[in-house]
């Protein structure tokens, strides 16, 4: 972490407690707990941060510890807070209007494409691409690409024995002369979302099961980002399937600006 990133971050929570933010907040949907919300990022910050000094200081202090595998929990660990703190950085930024909306005629395929190329290299996963036709739309193409990389993300977390996740696009045509929109699904078959939950998750911090290991690496904000993104984008609307032990689709629809 370089100084400017905690500066940064220190920026950030300190907007937590300002009335801007707490307008900001009320406006979204899911705002009412900001004292959880603070105590949850205080945690998540303090986890790692114990951690990256505690074996800092053995490996310092008893020869044998001077180990690699010690040295990788501290930089896995470094590695958490990174994510943590940008993400943090992100919503506040997306949150306060800092960053702008910076909208364009985009190829949604393509970028989708795009992305995928980025997960060549885990080879122990597969990815499926289904789309028939390259789909353009109005958004903002980066904004747009962090919600299909959160998303994929988050199915890869989460993927099912099959070790696939499938991305379906899926072209709706017309109705009531409504425009042509289209459909992106993100396709698990692991764990799934208790229907209770299907509504929190979208919120701020909000892990499904906090002593999951796998919801520990998390930091319960990347639905929300999904969520303020697309909030952003005009006729834009998103949601989860899920059942227990089958797995989820989250998916999400925009416009359709033209098709090839
Ligand atoms: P996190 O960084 O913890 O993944 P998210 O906001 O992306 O935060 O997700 C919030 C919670 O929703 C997760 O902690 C997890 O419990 C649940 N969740 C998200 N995606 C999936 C999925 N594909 N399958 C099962 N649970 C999911």
């Amino acid at each position: 972490l370089i100084d400017r990133d905690l500066e940064r971050l220190a920026a950030a929570l300190n907007q937590y407690y300002t009335k801007q933010r707490y307008t900001v907040a009320c406006a979204l949907q899911h705002e009412e707990h900001p004292k959880e919300s603070i105590a949850n990022i205080s945690h998540d910050l303090r986890t790692p941060l114990t951690m990256i000094t505690g074996y800092a200081e053995v490996m310092r202090d008893i020869p044998n510890e001077n180990t690699p595998e010690n040295v990788q929990i501290i930089i896995d660990e470094a590695k958490r807070l990174t994510t943590l703190v940008n993400d943090v950085l992100d919503i506040s930024k997306l949150q306060s209007g800092t960053i702008p909306f910076n909208g364009e005629v985009l190829n949604l395929t393509e970028n989708i494409r795009e992305i995928l190329t980025r997960y060549t290299k885990l080879t122990e996963y597969k990815i499926i691409f289904e789309a028939n036709e390259d789909i353009y739309v109005y958004g903002d193409a980066l904004k747009l690409s962090q919600v299909v990389y959160n998303l994929i993300n988050n199915a890869l977390t989460y993927i099912g024995e099959d070790k696939t996740v499938t991305i379906k696009q899926i072209h709706i045509p017309a109705v009531n002369g409504k425009q042509n929109r289209v459909r992106i699904e993100v396709i698990d078959t692991g764990e799934g979302i208790e229907q209770s939950k299907l509504n929190d998750i979208w919120e701020r911090y909000y892990k499904v099961d906090k002593n999951h290991k796998r919801a520990a690496i998390g930091t319960g904000l990347g639905l929300n980002i999904v969520k303020t993104i697309l909030d952003m984008h005009q006729g834009a609307t998103y949601g989860v399937k899920s059942q227990v032990g089958h797995g989820s689709t989250f998916w999400f629809e925009l416009n359709i600006y033209h098709n090839e």
